[in-house]
């Protein structure tokens, strides 16, 4: 068959790879001129790693990674440690696949690689999606129109195929924004920083881990906020993050002091969908289901999303497809839909003020941590598909 996807994001990316080895035809549509990827981190839990490996990349996808033994979870005002989750060995013997903290960069260049060239039209923007009982269109801003026997939109949290298949809805803005920054290893080296860490605080969360093999520290500082731009380039005023982290452990404040440019993005998620897709055509990871990244799963999500396209689409005819959308959807709605709504309350947690709240919720991570069980987040990683079947 022949499928189109739209948008080259890890979801379009990782989408057009498992259509392909699911033995169809894939055009991979990219609005930029060439294949972006913001300048972050990315935290891949084993519901992903899983998925690449299947795919074949996870061997060039580790070369690049950091490979964490456990994560650690802090206190705001002191440092202290709050517990330490098993992630390296253990996660790999439990789940059967690493937890790998990532420059995106990286992992875009390294699935980018291994679509062939023919498969991809960048700089072509799709202003339209149709459809009859037989065969999909997407038109291009140049007026061309494209056919398929599916079409898989991955075109984001601002997703318009969004809006052409279920109405106009918003992208719903969190109250939250994150500071994002790269800082080089030499930079603070002298801080004796975890691998990964979560330094919880009222009103505030503030996330570090190194990325490409050790050589940058990737940094996200979580704040509420008024109003903020949904924008991966918008910058801080100087100082700005140092304000709003005033009063907090002395290593925070010094890794947001020696932080060149301190990027500021707002975070916005989109309300749960009671269905992803409309006969041939369906949405596939942030257009379905963008969610806050407190539980780092976004990406996650979108890459198990693929992966069961995948499956249900493995020796489909062109008049089976709707059926095997809607079995792609049954397969993955709950889950990224519970994966949504637990990620707002991770926020919840994170952010307690100081009291019994609080303490409350340390005492019972460290219980469960003393008791050498994962991060309460592995429950999701263990209910997505991954390596199964789709049902059915
Ligand atoms: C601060 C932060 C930290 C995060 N950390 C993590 C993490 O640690 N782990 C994790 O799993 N997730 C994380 N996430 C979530 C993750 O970044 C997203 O869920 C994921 O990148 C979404 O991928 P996508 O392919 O669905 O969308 P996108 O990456 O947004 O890709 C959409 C693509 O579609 C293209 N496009 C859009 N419209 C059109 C059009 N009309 N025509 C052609 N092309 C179009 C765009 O140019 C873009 O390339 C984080 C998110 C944030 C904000």
């Amino acid at each position: 068959m022949r499928a189109i996807v739209v948008g080259a994001g890890i979801g379009g990316l990782v989408a057009t790879l498992s259509l392909r080895r699911a033995g169809h035809e894939v055009t991979l549509v990219e609005q930029m001129p060439r294949f972006t990827e913001g300048g972050a981190g990315i935290q891949l839990a084993p519901n992903a790693t899983r998925v690449l490996r299947r795919l074949g990349v996870l061997d060039a996808v580790s070369a690049w990674a950091v490979h964490p033994s456990q994560v650690c979870f802090r206190t705001w005002s002191d440092g202290a440690d709050i517990c330490r989750y098993l992630l390296g060995r253990a996660v790999e013997d439990e789940f059967g696949a690493p937890y790998l903290l990532l420059h995106r960069a990286d992992l875009h260049e390294v699935l980018a690689a291994v679509v062939p060239t023919e498969a991809v039209r960048l700089n072509t923007t799709i202003v339209g999606i149709d459809q009859d009982d037989k065969t999909a269109w997407v038109t291009t801003a140049s007026g061309e129109r494209l056919s398929a026997d599916l079409v898989v939109a991955a075109d984001g949290i601002r997703s318009a195929a969004r809006q052409w298949l279920f109405g106009a809805d918003e992208a719903l803005f969190s109250k939250t924004a994150a500071y994002r920054t790269l800082l080089p290893a030499g930079k603070v080296a002298d801080l004796d920083l975890p691998e990964l860490a979560v330094w919880m605080g009222p009103s505030r969360h503030f996330v570090h881990y190194w990325v490409r093999c050790g050589e940058l520290l990737n940094v996200v500082a979580v704040f509420t906020a008024e109003a903020a731009r949904e924008s991966w380039t918008a910058r801080a005023e100087p100082g700005e993050q140092l304000r709003e982290f005033e009063g907090w452990d002395s290593r925070v404040l010094s890794i947001l002091e020696r932080a060149g440019q301190v990027f500021r993005y707002g975070i916005y998620t989109r309300a749960p969908l009671a269905r992803w897709n409309v006969g041939r055509v369906t949405l596939l990871g942030d257009s379905a289901h963008a969610m806050v990244p407190f539980l780092a799963q976004g990406a996650a999500q979108a890459i198990v999303d693929a992966a069961v396209l995948g499956d249900v689409l493995t020796g489909a005819t062109p008049a089976e497809v709707p059926d095997a959308l809607d079995r792609y959807v049954r397969t993955r709605l709950a889950t990224a839909t519970s994966v949504q709504t637990g990620a707002a309350r991770a926020g919840g947690e994170f952010h307690l003020p100081d009291g019994p709240e609080a303490l409350t919720r340390n005492a019972r991570m460290a219980a469960h941590a003393a008791g050498n069980r994962f991060m309460p987040q592995a429950a999701g990683w263990a209910l997505d598909a991954g390596d199964e079947p789709a049902e059915s």
